[in-house]
């Protein structure tokens, strides 16, 4: 499964978010194939679609669709040239799909602070340019590599790829990420195969006091690193880690009560899941009966048949059609019987796109 690593550097509050993610951890009673180490973290991606269709098929078993979070602590300055085990932390990065890049945006002078003062946008570059010095290293490999071929062959694709290096190579010098490279869709092939830490989606995520998580808006530190974000197409979200500690200790009926008295809508640690969700292009249909309503991750442009393989091999093996209606349908009409009455239910073969929030029951041969 598709993980989101959590960096940052020290004292900025990653292990406190961390704590927030295995509090909130999934029972491995419901979900047996999370095998859990201690460094990963598997929460529900919450998701109010679920929620409806329980209301309305009373099923025995209600179960969410996970995300998981890894903890990769302690990136420092110098990584890239092995100091603080910084080789260590460098590869388990590579390790990951997406990046939590957490940021103190809170001042507290009773905690120090690496660099002795709150600048969430040097902090977020100290680290950006570790994982940019450790691509450069990347590329320059592959250079030695390529450069031979495409000069005295006459292979198109080596000549393409060192005209793509030969771009990326000052773009990283100059301290820019890959992903902020404009790249042809034959160069995005090309750049994937590198996996380079740079090329990875980012979250920043500003951790704020409880007083500035109220309103990030009229907070400069969140402002600042709001702009970063945008530059680069990269998400923000705002949080206290603290908070977010506190809350995932909670029941879910005195977390709701409590986030009720804040007038906040969700907790910050729901927003990060269903970011982290996105940006890596994941997508959720259901699955709703009397026995289980239950939410499956699929990767957006997936068709039926591997959709189905997500539940089981045999599915997929086996699949015949599948039989689908839309979430908003069944919240406007109610049953099933009159989603078939409405016309709603339709027919699908296996070149069929699934969406997000497709209701899909399966037909296949055993
Ligand atoms: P890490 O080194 O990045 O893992 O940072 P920690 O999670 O250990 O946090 C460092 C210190 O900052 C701890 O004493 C935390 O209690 C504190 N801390 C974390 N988040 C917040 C916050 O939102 N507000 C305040 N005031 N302190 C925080």
């Amino acid at each position: 499964s598709l993980t989101a690593g959590i960096v940052g550097l020290p004292n900025v509050g990653k292990s406190t978010l961390f704590n927030a993610i295995t509090k909130s951890q999934v029972e491995a009673a419901n979900y047996p194939f999370a095998t859990i180490q201690p460094n990963v973290g598997v929460v529900e991606v919450p998701d109010h679609r679920i929620d409806r269709l329980v209301e309305l098929f009373h099923p025995k078993k209600t179960i969410y669709t996970t995300f998981e979070f890894t903890d990769i602590a302690g990136l420092v300055k110098g990584a890239s040239k092995g100091e603080g085990l910084g080789n260590q932390f460098l590869s388990n990065i590579r390790l990951t799909d997406a990046i939590c890049h957490v940021v103190r945006c809170f001042e507290d002078p009773n905690i120090t602070h690496v660099e002795s003062s709150i600048d969430p946008i040097r902090d977020i570059e100290i680290i950006n340019l570790e994982l940019i010095l450790a691509d450069l290293q990347t590329i320059e490999n592959r250079i030695s590599k390529v450069e031979r071929k495409s000069k005295t062959t006459n292979d198109k694709e080596s000549k393409m790829e060192m005209a793509l290096l030969n771009r990326l190579k000052p773009h990283l010098e100059s301290g820019q990420p890959a992903r902020s490279l404009e790249t042809t869709e034959d160069e995005t092939l090309i750049l994937k195969n590198y996996n380079l830490l740079s090329m990875k989606p980012v979250i920043y995520v500003a951790n704020m006091d409880e007083e500035g998580v109220m309103d990030p808006e009229n907070n400069a530190f969140y402002q600042a690193v709001l702009q970063y974000a945008q530059k680069e197409n990269s998400e923000v979200v705002a949080l206290c880690a603290k908070m977010e500690e506190e809350l995932s200790s909670l029941d879910e009926e005195e977390k709701a009560l409590f986030l009720e008295e804040l007038g906040l809508p969700q907790s910050g640690l729901d927003r990060l899941i269903k970011k982290a969700y996105h940006i890596l292009g994941l997508c959720t249909f259901l699955t709703a009966g009397e026995d289980e309503c239950r939410a499956w991750t699929f990767k957006k442009g997936m068709k039926a048949p591997d959709c189905a393989g997500v539940i089981h091999t045999d599915f997929k093996r086996g699949f015949i059609r599948a039989e689908v209606y839309k979430f908003d349908d069944i919240d406007q009409l109610e049953s099933e019987h009159a989603i078939k009455e409405a016309g709603k239910l339709r027919l699908e073969g296996k070149d069929y796109v699934v969406e997000d929030g497709d209701v899909m029951h399966f037909r296949f041969n055993v």
